[in-house]
């Protein structure tokens, strides 16, 4: 007979995991306890040697699926003849440093009950201990149902008995409900409830019609039409003036989606995973949806049904889609009807429940590289994100990122928490968001920072908001960040890299904008030739001034008249002529070395795109025009650090032919990686908005591995703004634990 103790730290709190000790446990006639605690999981076995040493062989393998396990530790202590196994409950309300569970698919179990049990019938919010809303719903940890938007629903008998059951899959399930004594679905037509009796057929009827509607899912809204229907999506389009940027799509399933998209191995398991995010997937040439879902790119964004309610919607549906968040361009995902009716009038149907949103969540999306999967957008299924360090830290840090695609992150002991996607803070609704998520981190996590760690950038609004805080304030040069954010995700300690930083626009160490930039230990080596953006933030938005400003650094105004180029054709003389002024006279035209503005250039004199309606459209617009056959590069030449590629000259001398320019910058850009990877011993970091250019990667990879190159590519974690905060807060880490020594 012996007696350990066990602390089991990780994702362990509301995901079924104490049922699963107990059951195991009394299956192997041990006896003993466990409790939650604060410092995670505790558990005390006593038994036979060889029962204990069964129990720790299963007890990794078959974890419940929500479960992940970061450590435990095993101590023998002095036997004490308990008679049973015991839950014991865990009063305490200091249960702050264990870690919140992400939100989860509806499981196959609880689709079942939904088809057969009386119980669960048909009922749109049927979870357990295996699937359903976490984070979405939580107020506070510890993760109990008083700690929930679930607090106001009274368990009925059954319920109450399921929950209190050790063996029942729903032991402890906090948001269980049913159809007695959970959240009521409620339509509105015009902001008005509608009587139905099957709720599901009358909404598949008006998605059916032609109607635009607002359905409530996990984290927020989504934006619900018939995806093979062009007139609603033309609407829709004029609607939230969005031209061209594409819609997701939910499909009925698989089958569905291999219609639409083609989708290999890789891609098919993400689509099915418990995570259940948006895939970017090659698009068919197909008639089963609208033309003007995604437009001129050959990409689409699918997922699968995610919620009971979906499902149930499915079973009077056989279209596909559109399910895009319910906003405004840029600003968070709305979560309460009231929001919906504000600022989405057009929407004529809204179906609304009474479980509360708490933490506004979007839809993650994910793309496959060089069959990997790569995060684009970190949200519902998988954030809060937790890196755990391999060592502690004494100071707790928040990073508060860049200004797009914001996300925070803290830092704590051993762990890094990255939060889901917020929007682009230049929206006010985003910013409130912004210090929502902080307060709501603080809550989780009984956190407040010793240091506050921001972008270089004086401008953003992130920057502005940390400087009024009253904490130690660090600031972190944006394409470090990126590159920190890789080393964090793979936890390389050591300064030994060459690393890539191809982004959009960023404030540099030297107050110029960089996003070109190759680093040699933290040390700038290399940078892209400068473009003027012309009109300052202007010729973000145009890639014609972009192009126009490279065209005026080599041609006077005099040539550019007797030439021919999409470009030039896209102004008017007179604006030419103001332009040459503003330029000749440097009038807010700043530099800048970002490859995302040399997508920009190529766009435009290609006479692919004059403007962009979102951003990242040149990359993807270059992107379907790319040809693999096509194997010429333009000429490069890289003196005192610059990096010059010769596009113009050959341009201009050769009539332009989008495909095989556009080609032509993806190999010049790859030959400029291995040019420059092949100098150097160090491993490669590839990171930056560029690389979420899925051609780029899947030209640039095979030679990297041809040349022996030892690369990171940021894989969990996305390589656009979203990453900053990761980066810097881990340079910031790194920073600290070197002064330390
Ligand atoms: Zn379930
Ligand atoms: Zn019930």
């Amino acid at each position: 007979m012996i007696r350990y103790r066990y602390t089991i730290k990780g994702i362990v709190q509301g995901v079924g995991f104490r049922p699963f000790v107990y059951q195991l446990a009394t299956k192997l006639t041990l006896r003993g306890f466990v409790h939650n605690s604060s410092a995670g999981v505790i558990l005390e076995l006593e038994g036979k040697v060889k029962d204990i040493e069964l129990f720790d062989e299963c007890f990794l393998e078959e974890l419940p699926p929500l479960a992940h396990i970061d450590s435990f530790e095993k101590h023998p202590i002095s036997v004490q003849n308990s008679q049973d196994f015991e839950i014991i409950q865990t009063s305490s309300n200091d249960l702050k440093t264990t870690l919140v569970s992400p939100d989860i698919k509806v499981c196959d179990q609880c689709l079942e009950d939904i088809k057969t049990n009386p119980q669960y019938q048909n009922y749109f919010a049927t979870n357990c201990t295996n699937c359903g809303p976490r984070y979405s719903i939580i107020n506070t940890v510890p993760y109990d149902r008083k700690n929930t938007s679930m607090d106001k629903f009274t368990m009925c008998k059954h319920c109450q008995k399921e929950y209190d059951d050790p063996t029942n899959r729903r032991y402890h399930a906090q948001p269980i409900s049913c159809n007695d004594c959970g959240p009521k679905l409620t339509i509105y037509e015009n902001g008005t409830p509608l009587a139905s009796n099957d709720p599901y057929k009358t909404v598949a009827s008006y998605i059916k019609d032609g109607k635009i509607l607002a359905i409530k899912g996990i984290g927020g809204f989504h934006i619900v039409c018939d995806a093979t229907n062009d007139e609603t999506i033309k609407a829709l389009r004029k609607y939230k003036n969005r031209p061209s940027k594409p819609f997701a799509l939910m499909c009925k399933d698989m089958d569905q989606i291999k219609h639409i998209a083609s989708v290999n191995q890789t891609e098919q398991k993400l689509l099915s995973s418990k995570e259940a995010p948006i895939v970017i997937l090659d698009k068919k040439d197909t008639n089963s949806i609208s033309d003007l879902i995604a437009p001129n790119i050959y990409k689409i964004g699918c997922m699968l049904p995610y919620t009971p309610l979906h499902f149930l919607l499915f079973e009077h549906l056989d279209i596909p889609l559109i399910a895009t968040s319910a906003n405004l361009g840029g600003m968070p995902i709305l979560k309460e009807k009231e929001q919906i009716e504000k600022l989405l009038p057009f929407i004529d149907i809204v179906v609304d429940f009474n479980r509360d949103i708490i933490n506004a969540i979007d839809d993650s999306i994910v793309q496959v590289i060089y069959d990997k999967a790569s995060m684009l957008r970190l949200a519902r299924g998988y954030a809060p994100k937790v890196i755990k360090l391999p060592f502690s830290i004494d100071q707790k840090i928040l990073a508060v990122g860049a200004n797009s695609k914001s996300t925070i992150g803290i830092a704590f002991e051993d762990t890094l928490i990255l939060s889901p996607y917020i929007g682009d803070l230049d929206h006010l609704e985003s910013f409130e968001y912004f210090l929502r998520t902080i307060e709501t981190f603080g809550r989780f996590y009984d956190f407040e920072p010793d240091i506050i760690v921001h972008d270089i950038h004086p401008n953003y609004e992130t920057t502005k908001w940390a400087q009024t805080q009253n904490k130690e304030l660090i600031a972190v040069q944006h394409h470090l960040a990126h590159i920190y954010a890789l080393k964090a995700e793979y936890n390389l300690q050591n300064n030994d890299y060459i690393g890539f930083s191809f982004d959009g626009t960023g404030y540099g160490l030297d107050k110029t904008l960089w996003g070109g930039e190759v680093f040699l230990n933290d040390n700038r080596i290399y940078s892209f030739h400068p473009i003027a953006l012309l009109g300052g933030a202007k010729a973000i938005k145009e890639p014609r001034r972009v192009a126009l400003a490279a065209l005026f650094e080599k041609y006077s105004l005099e040539e550019l008249k007797h030439m021919s180029l999409p470009t030039l054709e896209a102004f008017s003389s007179t604006e030419l002529q103001l332009l040459h002024q503003s330029y000749t006279k440097n009038i807010n035209c700043p530099r800048t070395s970002s490859v995302g503005r040399l997508f920009d250039a190529i766009a435009s004199l290609t006479g692919v795109l004059q403007n962009i309606s979102y951003e990242g459209e040149s990359g993807l617009r270059i992107e379907a025009l790319y040809d693999h056959t096509i194997k010429e590069s333009f000429t490069y030449s890289i003196k005192d650090g610059c990096i010059a590629i010769d596009y113009l000259e050959y341009i201009v001398a050769n009539p332009p032919s989008p495909t095989k320019i556009c080609s032509m910058l993806l190999n010049t850009l790859t030959d400029i990686v291995i040019d420059i990877a092949v100098l150097y011993r160090e491993p490669i970091l590839l990171c930056g908005g560029v690389f979420q250019n899925k051609t780029l990667l899947e030209i640039l990879l095979p030679k990297l591995e041809q040349n022996q190159k030892h690369y990171y590519l940021p894989r969990s974690i996305p390589t656009n703004d979203s990453g900053i905060a990761l980066g810097q807060l881990y340079k910031t880490i790194l920073k600290l634990q070197k002064d330390n020594l």
